[in-house]
């Protein structure tokens, strides 16, 4: 079976200091959480405090993102072991607000996680759908399309080495959920699509979350369905009570 993984994303929040206090507060809280992976993405300026802290810990630090070149002339970007320098184990990849506000495109995602695969960093790899695509039925073109081409500039990589997140963008945010067969329907069709692709084993063991307005009151019915591994959540992460009690549903 796939260990659940319970990630928080910050997003562009937090000083040094409200990260050092969140993470003394999650780390032994986090420490008993049996059988469940445990993400924080955070900025890159509190990144090196809480993957010290962290370092001893079964909780994952992350950065939310990042450039696929080592180091050279990309001003104001951030390379793959400036992250493994500062003690990060995942990255977010492609999360839509990157797509939607930077402009990434498929191809750029798809390069970042290829990099990140080679290094052994984490990758959580983000897909989904804006409102108007789902309505005029085009989930599954565009989510479709977002997988296939991160899988067809990957290699080898194994079940373990990779984890997509599906984030409806029309639930980011906006307390609107999608319903828990949504979730599970999206999800499902990409597990299908990983086996079409890649076979039995791979499909069976990527871990795929939810992620998109994900609180204490609904993240039960989400994680109760068969396909979905876990949660990437970014409001109800700010605070360190309600990440654990996520953290608890996970379990
Ligand atoms: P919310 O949980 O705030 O809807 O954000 C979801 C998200 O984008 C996580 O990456």
């Amino acid at each position: 079976a796939r260990r659940p993984m319970m990630a928080a994303n910050w997003k562009m929040n937090k000083t040094v200091t409200e990260a050092q206090n969140y993470t003394a507060a999650l780390l032994p809280r986090a420490a008993d959480a049996e059988g469940v992976d445990v993400a924080v993405f955070v900025p890159f300026t509190c990144l090196h405090e809480v993957g010290r802290m962290a370092e001893d810990s079964p909780v994952i630090a992350g950065a939310q993102n990042f450039y696929y070149e080592d180091s050279g002339a990309y001003t104001g970007e951030v390379s793959v072991p400036m992250l493994k320098d500062v003690l990060a184990r995942a990255v977010l990849v492609g999360h839509s607000e990157r797509r939607e506000i930077f402009g990434e495109t498929d191809t750029l995602v798809a390069r970042k996680t290829k990099r990140a695969v080679e290094a052994d960093l984490l990758p959580v790899v983000c897909v989904g759908e804006t409102k108007e695509e789902r309505d005029s039925g085009g989930m599954w073109e565009k989510v479709s399309g977002q997988v296939s081409r991160v899988l067809e500039e990957l290699d080898e990589v194994g079940g373990d080495g990779i984890v997509f997140a599906y984030e409806p963008i029309w639930a980011i945010g906006t307390g609107d959920t999608a319903t828990p067969d949504d979730a599970q329907d999206a999800i499902g069709r990409i597990r299908e699509l990983l086996r079409e692709e890649r076979g039995e084993d791979f499909a069976d063991g990527v871990r795929i979350l939810y992620g998109g307005s994900v609180k204490p009151a609904n993240v039960a019915e989400i994680m109760g369905q068969n396909d979905v591994d876990g949660a990437l959540v970014g409001g109800a992460s700010l605070e360190v009570d309600s990440f654990v009690e996520l953290i608890e549903a996970a379990r």
